[in-house]
């Protein structure tokens, strides 16, 4: 079997297609723009690209893009103080802390500072706590890419056996915490899971976010079998997954390339995310 390509870039227009019409009504009706900001501290370059990507992407669909930039000498306080001015400032509907920020900064400490109403990465405790509880908030940006590809191939969730491999706070644990909402029987692997190959084969979807290149074999994946490649790895030969997405592609019925799968998607979730965070926002409190 030649598996369906799943495309993550077309979904991802789609989707900043979908941000870019709903901001532009809001500015019709007389809302304010969304606001995302966006703090790097630190000049990894890697880190840099990623922010330079996102503002790039607010501007295009009308989100106002604030990008702070801070040296790799700041202090835990004065982060501290760039995140609570973002939680006052109403123009600002989103921000996000760009990971990871230089030893010596408490990232968790950080993160928890953030207004979970503005957190578009999902990473408070208050977020991955409602998402846990499945409650209403905002969710990580990746997972919820994962979940938007998998429902725009039509891939029936309901009692689907889902294999997740990692249990990171960014993308393993909240990815099966969906998968779980969508009512998936779902198996968390990571580093210590016993034979991982065979629970691999057990999976109608397999999501593999190991952070190992080209870890899932083609005989690890079921016949017919949906597989979500999150991994993103740049060797000289380019970017390629935690999945041999040749060998694969000869058992899975459809599959996401690397690049081009979850990769764009994760972006244009944060657009979506600062959009739904604009619009709660909005909404009277009742205080
Ligand atoms: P992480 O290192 O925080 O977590 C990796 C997880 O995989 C851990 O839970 C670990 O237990 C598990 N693991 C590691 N080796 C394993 C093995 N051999 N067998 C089974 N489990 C194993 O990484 P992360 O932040 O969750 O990211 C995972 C991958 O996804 C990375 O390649 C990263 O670059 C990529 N990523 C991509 C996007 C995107 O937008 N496409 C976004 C975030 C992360």
């Amino acid at each position: 079997m030649a598996a369906a390509i799943i495309d993550g870039s077309a979904v991802a227009a789609r989707v900043r297609a979908e941000v870019a019409e709903a901001v532009a009504r809001r500015v019709a009706a007389g809302l304010p723009a969304p606001g995302l900001a966006t703090i790097l501290v630190g000049d990894d370059p890697a880190s840099g690209v990623y922010i330079g990507g996102k503002q790039r992407d607010c501007k295009e669909v009308g989100i106002n893009g604030f990008d702070h930039r801070l040296g790799a000498d700041v202090s835990q306080r004065e982060v501290a103080d760039l995140i609570d001015a973002c939680n006052a400032d109403a123009a600002v509907s989103g921000m996000i802390l760009q990971l990871p920020v230089p030893e010596g900064l408490d990232s968790a400490a950080l993160i928890a500072r953030i207004d979970p109403r503005k957190d578009v990465d999902g990473l408070t405790p208050t977020s991955a706590g409602a998402l846990a509880q499945g409650r209403p908030g905002l969710r990580p940006c990746t997972p919820v890419g994962v979940i938007e590809l998998l429902d725009d191939a039509g891939v029936e969730l309901r009692g689907a056996e889902a294999v997740v491999i990692g249990r990171s706070q960014l993308v393993g644990r909240p990815v099966a915490q969906l998968l779980i909402q969508r009512d998936a029987t779902v198996t968390v692997c990571h580093s210590k899971t016993r034979d991982l190959s065979s629970v691999c084969l057990r999976a109608d979807v397999l999501v593999a976010a190991a952070g190992v290149t080209r870890l899932v074999q083609g005989d690890w994946v079921r016949e017919g079998a949906v597989v979500i490649d999150v991994g993103m790895h740049r060797l000289d030969e380019g970017l390629v997954g935690d999945v041999d997405f040749a060998a694969a592609s000869e058992r899975a019925s459809a599959i996401t390339p690397v690049p081009g799968g979850v990769g764009p998607m994760t972006r244009a979730m944060l657009l979506r995310n600062t959009l739904a965070a604009a619009e709660a926002l909005d909404a009277p409190t009742g205080d």
